[in-house]
């Protein structure tokens, strides 16, 4: 007789006085069942049939295998196992059969489960930049389930990009990114709904473009669109999970309307050419692999509402020494776009602000 932990789905916790978890004793599948009956009666009708037999919509699992192909009701557990129920169709999950076949591994984590499974599915997240930061958020997320992505991007794809964008393949050169982009991400998931944005994030478009989403992603690659990025996402009340990266290192914040912006950091950019570009100075390919799925991690935080999401902290990658720091941000009250007195409140001319010729400004 092993004690397993029994995960038990947000449907069926109303009779488990609301705990996600139980231990339950048995030395096969079917004894937990129906020990974990005996200790909680009134879900012995959602799990078994009135000949006690068990209900055919109910799935089961062993650490997170599918018992069906293994033992079914006679599978053995050992001590500490985790048993999970799966109610697939009714239970009032919301999904189709396939949604919780794809989304399995999150519908048995109580954190996500089928509710934040349509969470995940109603939100919209925005990714500004189809490169390096933008692949792998946008993969992640897509995977996910999250139902509307977004990307805006105007370029299209070089063969220098391949070493980090991988959104994009050898086949892809030539094509739009956000052509490129679309296609991946319904490889990945065709059940989510893409929507491409193929035109540079100005000040006459962001602010329309963004009030669309529910969250935004800057994956930019230049100090006129985190600016501009930054002050709509304020104006809109729009969480945006910010990243950037240089050769070994990435930042990572996320500013949560009413907990400050960039420009309490920065109130100003570097003059031209003092802070190079990554197209300048370089960047291993991996890094913004590494920064862009901690941005995909942080959204999803956000549209579950789970965890502690980086807000007033900036998280600082340092790849040669594979080392995270932390550092604590300050709100500014002088901040000319989230201070007490504010002075700039719509879209301002962003190349002028940061000083960068035209034709090297706004590459999303
Ligand atoms: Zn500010």
């Amino acid at each position: 007789m092993a004690v397993v932990e029994v995960q038990i789905p947000g449907p069926l916790r109303t009779h488990t006085g609301q705990q996600s978890k139980v231990r339950a004793q048995g030395s096969t599948v079917g004894e937990v069942l129906q020990n974990l009956a005996q200790e909680y009666p009134s879900i012995s009708s959602q799990l078994f049939e009135s000949d006690g037999s068990v209900r055919r919509f109910i799935n089961l699992f062993v650490n997170g295998e599918d018992v069906r192909g293994k033992g079914g009701l006679d599978t053995e557990v050992s001590e500490g196992d985790r048993v999970g129920i799966l109610p697939a169709m009714a239970g009032g999950t919301g999904l189709t059969p396939e949604q919780v076949q794809r989304y399995h591994r999150h519908l048995i984590m109580p954190e996500v489960g089928s509710r934040g499974q349509r969470r995940l599915a109603a939100s919209k997240v925005l990714i500004v930049g189809a490169g390096g930061l933008g692949s792998p958020a946008a993969m992640y997320l897509a995977a996910a389930g999250v139902g509307t992505i977004g990307i805006v991007d105007f370029d299209e794809v070089e063969i220098s990009n391949l070493q980090r964008q991988i959104l994009h393949g050898a086949d892809d050169l030539g094509k739009r990114k956000v052509d490129s982009a679309a296609e991946t991400l319904e490889r990945i998931n065709p059940t989510i709904n893409v929507i491409k944005h193929d035109e540079p994030l100005t000040s006459a478009n962001a602010r329309e473009i963004i009030r669309g989403y529910d969250v935004v992603i800057n994956g930019c690659d230049n100090f006129p669109t985190r600016y501009l990025v930054n002050d709509v996402c304020y104006w809109e009340n729009k969480p945006l999970v910010d990243g950037s990266i240089m050769r070994f290192d990435g930042q990572l914040t996320v500013y949560a309307p009413g907990h400050g912006c960039y420009r309490d950091l920065f109130p100003t950019p570097p003059p031209p050419g003092m802070v190079p570009s990554c197209a300048e100075a370089g960047v291993l390919g991996v890094l913004p692999g590494i920064v862009g799925t901690l941005q995909a991690l942080e959204a999803i935080k956000l549209i579950l509402g789970i965890g502690e999401p980086l807000v007033g902290r900036m998280l600082m990658f340092d790849g040669l020494s594979m080392e995270f720091r932390e550092l604590k941000l300050r709100k500014d009250p002088e901040c000319p776009v989230c201070g007490e007195h504010p002075t700039i409140t719509e879209p301002i001319d962003y190349v002028q602000f940061c000083g960068v010729p035209h034709e090297t400004a706004l590459v999303g």
